[in-house]
């Protein structure tokens, strides 16, 4: 199965008189101008070229665009720039530029619904964040709102780091018993940064949020 490569698709063709068939010599003659595409799974994403030959009516001899001679090379190529180019060709090229639109629009109102969410924050909301200073490839932590009291916010860690962005924890991770207060605000500047990646609510049981780890002293100083 190829799931992207070219076509080619006539787009033009009309009778020629004055070309002399260099097999049979008739002078009757067709010019078929193709447009060549790309296409991804059949779709025609935009075209890349046309291209011109012409055909004997009589013996169906086909000369190809660079044979083509008598003159009739700059006919061909007004002829060919004067054939616009169908539409449906850049359909897949619309059709990324949507997607694209989409994911961009559907990105700004994701954006805007978590500054609300920050700005009003919730117990139980949690924050994706990256810790750019990690060194290891697992620079991503959670946190979760315990308790909110005023412009302060309660929080506790994740007990795992992600490599990536999760929307679920691991089944052996949780949020430690232990909290500690930040103001509002630092997360919002978080936020602006980038690093604060996504702000979580009204998630299902199955992401694992509303486990418990127990925080041991030996955790903060076993490790490093
Ligand atoms: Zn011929």
């Amino acid at each position: 199965m190829i799931a992207y490569g070219w076509s080619a698709k006539n787009i033009k063709q009309a009778p020629l008189e004055s070309y002399e068939c260099p097999h049979c010599q008739q002078k009757q003659s067709e010019l078929v101008i193709f447009a060549k595409y790309i296409h991804i799974f059949w779709i025609p994403v935009f075209p890349i070229m046309k291209t011109a030959i012409i055909v004997c009516n009589q013996c169906k001899h086909e000369t190809e665009e660079k044979a083509i001679t008598l003159g009739t090379q700059s006919t061909i190529k007004q002829l060919k720039s004067a054939v616009p180019l169908p539409k449906y060709m850049f359909s897949g090229l619309l059709l990324i530029l949507a997607a694209i639109g989409y994911f961009i629009y559907d990105g700004m109102q994701t954006d805007k619904l978590e500054l609300t969410y920050l700005d009003a924050p919730q117990r139980r909301d949690v924050y994706l964040i990256k810790n750019n200073e990690e060194k290891t490839e697992h620079k991503h932590y959670l946190l979760k709102v315990r308790e909110v009291a005023g412009d302060s916010v309660w929080v506790s860690n994740s007990s795992f780091n992600y490599n990536g962005i999760v929307s679920e924890l691991d089944p052996k991770d949780g949020f430690y018993d232990v909290m500690y207060g930040m103001h509002k605000n630092d997360l919002k500047e978080i936020k602006k940064t980038g690093d604060l990646k996504k702000v979580i609510r009204d998630y299902s049981s199955t992401a694992g949020f509303d486990r418990e780890i127990e925080f041991l002293e030996t955790d903060s100083m076993g490790v490093e």
